[in-house]
């Protein structure tokens, strides 16, 4: 509910709220499209004058923001503008300003992540991840910023550089782990859609760079694959003529609808972290994941567990089979040179016992 304001009382805000109410009701009833029963709902923005706003473009303007409000939180409900949305509108903005030049600036850099074998301790794999350094509010999550460059197209441009980095770090790291390594970079859906004619491709960028395919994992979410797209299905035939290997990130948050694993070529399952930090020995979440691993297993698929923090969490995955892990146990994600170093040693002590 609204936090009352001056000039309008609670007599008005009852009867908005039953009104918008109403409206939402109305429109979720089902009606006939041509032959198609269609159903839809939606989202509501209020805001009232005088409090809200002074005049009517910044009405609509406080209305928007608080739409988005009620679409955040679940669509087919109703909002009420409030202060602190306008706070965070503005926020947003000049983040989405801020970004728009970050590219210009060289103020985002390439992490990687360790991808540990579980039966064998190795290091061979690696997850690129996007760290933006903004001038005056220090790193932003990724969490943050990605949405934002999604909704405005700016993810392409990000997105592919960091892949031109995560290619052209794995073709130097080839010399210190030899041919068994391969880099995950994401690919967020917007990327996946985009048919721009100057954004090069990444098979066509890996043929440059003369990198095989085989190096590179592409980290896509279940949401790309659910909608029967042709675009994105000849994208992934591309991959897979190219030998670059798929994973499905953040395994077990959406709709894990299981079907899509064998349709498509898929090579990895990444259980998301959110159920490796609530592993413990015999609860329910070790039994879903020693199930999706058993499944995963029976089609042909590798499981990477993310999130992992602890000894025990390690134990647990490494004992049902699970077989890679990532996560602050082995290391944070961390600068290209440090990320080689760290390669570097582990390959030397490798080398050194097997000489032993
Ligand atoms: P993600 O793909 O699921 O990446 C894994 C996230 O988990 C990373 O967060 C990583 O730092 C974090 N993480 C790794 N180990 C642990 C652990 O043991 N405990 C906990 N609590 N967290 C751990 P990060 O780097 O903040 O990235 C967040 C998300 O942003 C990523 O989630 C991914 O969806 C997106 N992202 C990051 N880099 C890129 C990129 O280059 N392109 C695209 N499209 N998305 C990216
Ligand atoms: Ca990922
Ligand atoms: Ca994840």
């Amino acid at each position: 509910a609204r936090p009352q304001g001056d000039l309008c009382n609670n007599a008005d805000v009852t009867h908005l709220t039953e009104l918008a109410q109403k409206v939402l009701d109305q429109l979720a009833c089902p009606y006939a499209l041509g032959d198609e029963q269609v159903y839809s709902t939606a989202s509501l923005g209020i805001s009232i004058y005088p409090d809200d706003a002074g005049d009517a473009i910044e009405m609509l303007r406080h209305s928007d923001q608080a739409m988005y409000a009620a679409k955040n939180e679940g669509r087919h409900c109703f909002r009420f503008f409030t202060a602190s949305m306008q706070e965070s509108a503005l926020q947003r903005m000049q983040l989405v300003r801020d970004l728009r030049q970050a590219m210009a600036l060289n103020q985002f850099k390439d992490y990687y992540q360790p991808i540990v074998e579980l039966a064998t301790g190795r290091i061979h794999k690696a997850e690129a991840l996007l760290r933006w350094r903004h001038p005056t509010r220090g790193f932003i999550s990724p969490a943050v910023f990605i949405p934002i460059a999604e909704d405005i197209g700016a993810i392409v441009e990000i997105g592919g550089w960091i892949f031109l980095r995560a290619a052209q770090n794995a073709k130097k790291w080839l010399s210190i782990v030899g041919d068994d390594l391969a880099i995950s970079i994401n690919k967020s859906p917007v990327q996946f859609r985009d048919r721009s004619p100057e954004h090069l491709d990444w098979v066509r960028l890996l043929e440059t760079l003369e990198l095989p395919g085989k190096h590179i994992v592409a980290e896509i979410t279940e949401g790309l694959l659910l909608r029967q797209e042709p675009f994105i299905e000849e994208k992934l035939l591309a991959f897979r003529d190219a030998g670059i290997q798929v994973a499905i990130d953040d395994f077990g948050t959406g709709y894990s609808s299981l079907s899509y694993l064998t349709k498509f070529d898929i090579d990895y399952l990444k259980i998301d972290k959110s159920f490796t930090s609530n592993l413990a020995p015999g609860n329910e979440t070790q039994a879903l994941c020693e199930a999706i691993i058993m499944m995963a297993h029976k089609v042909g698929l590798k499981v990477i567990a993310e999130g992992v923090e602890t000894e025990q969490q390690r134990d647990l995955l490494k004992e049902m089979g699970c077989d890679y892990a990532q996560g602050y146990l082995y290391s944070r994600p961390i600068p290209a040179h440090e990320f080689q170093a760290m390669l570097e040693a582990h390959y030397r002590s490798l080398n050194s016992a097997v000489q032993e």
